[in-house]
């Protein structure tokens, strides 16, 4: 009786810190008290035959993408595990922390968009300690990293590939509009509004964008390029500084995410363009919500879908299956895994003729 008491104190407890953490998601209920779910020393959720907790933490919660990509997870789990989802407020060390009370916790895997992906050896080391398997998800750690534990996944999308799409988008504007060559040098002058730096994403599209752009053939010079951290507000401030001092010279403009093209798109608007044919090509990667709307509304050329929703399911599936104590596969996850820890979700270009595809 004591033994039985003991566990639903247990139980009590941890249902409430499910339920009570500052900024924390709950997609299903967390166990009721009287089960004492979570109270047993056992990770596998096998065990015990209840659906298992994956502790999941974001880089930050304000983040549109990221946004996309937590709805995903917390449908994919609804009627396979209960996913606990913190912010981590774009802190590694808040997001460590976030990591050890999951581990005291007693989570049956973590799922973590580390803030630096190069801190996520500090993390593995934390969960391999406590015998708890992580997916990390959108922010990929380096590979020797990745090498330090056999439970050790990553769910994302190619980097390089998502670079390449959007210049291609580019390089098919300018094939068929000749005028927006402005200066007839057979070059396209553009300005770069880069995401975070060391991001594989920012490096990579930033990259392979240009790439594309020499691999068509064509000429390519840049006007100018900056961070702008992922951020819209700060996308239209960099973009307005860059107008300011070359406006005449820019011909198109590459963002390594959408919300920084549609701050570049509200800069553009300040200063004339999209309306009486004054017109500068601009795209972005992500293909979000308000993204499918300015390319309906013709101000954004063209994104590239970053497919949040698959992104999201690979993770609660893959984390899952770690859960149960299986090992991620086609047959216990629905998707491919490569090199025995990658989940692969191909990217898409999006512009308005296929924009249905992205909804
Ligand atoms: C997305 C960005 C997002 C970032 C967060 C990227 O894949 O394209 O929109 O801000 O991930 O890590």
């Amino acid at each position: 009786m004591k033994k039985l008491l003991t566990l639903a104190v247990a139980g009590a407890l941890v249902a409430t810190v499910v339920g009570c953490g500052n900024k924390t998601e709950t997609a299903t209920p967390a166990p009721a008290a009287s089960t004492g779910a979570a109270a047993t020393a056992t990770p596998k959720a096998a065990d015990t035959g209840k659906k298992p907790t994956i502790g999941v933490a974001i880089y930050k919660f304000d983040d549109t993408f990221m946004s996309g990509v937590r709805a995903a997870i917390a449908d994919a789990a609804k009627d396979k595990a209960t996913v606990d989802i913190v912010d981590s407020q774009n802190s590694q060390p808040t997001q460590n922390d976030k990591v050890d009370l999951f581990i005291t916790k007693k989570v049956n895997a973590l799922a973590i968009n580390a803030v630096d992906r190069t801190a996520a050896g500090v993390i593995i080391d934390k969960a391999k300690a406590a015998n708890v398997p992580v997916v990390f998800l959108n922010r990929e750690p380096l590979a020797d990293d990745m090498k330090k534990w056999d439970k050790v996944y990553y769910v994302g999308a190619k980097a390089e590939q998502s670079g390449t799409m959007e210049g291609q988008l580019l390089v098919d504007y300018f094939k068929a509009h000749p005028e927006a060559d402005k200066n007839k040098d057979g070059k396209i002058q553009y300005v770069m509004l880069k995401g975070e730096p060391g991001h594989q994403d920012a490096e990579l599209r930033t990259k392979f964008s240009i790439q594309a752009i020499t691999d068509a053939g064509m000429g390519v010079e840049k006007v100018a390029e900056d961070t702008a951290m992922w951020d819209r507000v700060k996308g239209q401030e960099k973009m307005a500084a860059f107008l300011a001092s070359s406006e005449s010279k820019i011909e198109a403009v590459l963002a390594n995410n959408d919300d920084m093209a549609l701050g570049a798109i509200e800069a553009l608007k300040a200063k004339g363009y999209f309306k009486d044919n004054k017109f500068l090509p601009v795209v972005g990667v992500d293909a979000t919500a308000p993204a499918l709307q300015a390319l309906s509304d013709g101000t954004l050329l063209g994104t590239v879908l970053n497919d949040a929703k698959n992104q999201g399911a690979a993770t609660t599936n893959v984390a899952t299956a770690l859960a149960n104590g299986k090992t991620p596969s086609k047959e216990t996850t629905g998707y491919d895994v490569t090199d025995g820890k990658y989940v692969w979700i191909s990217y898409k270009k999006i512009t308005k003729e296929n924009m249905n595809e992205a909804k």
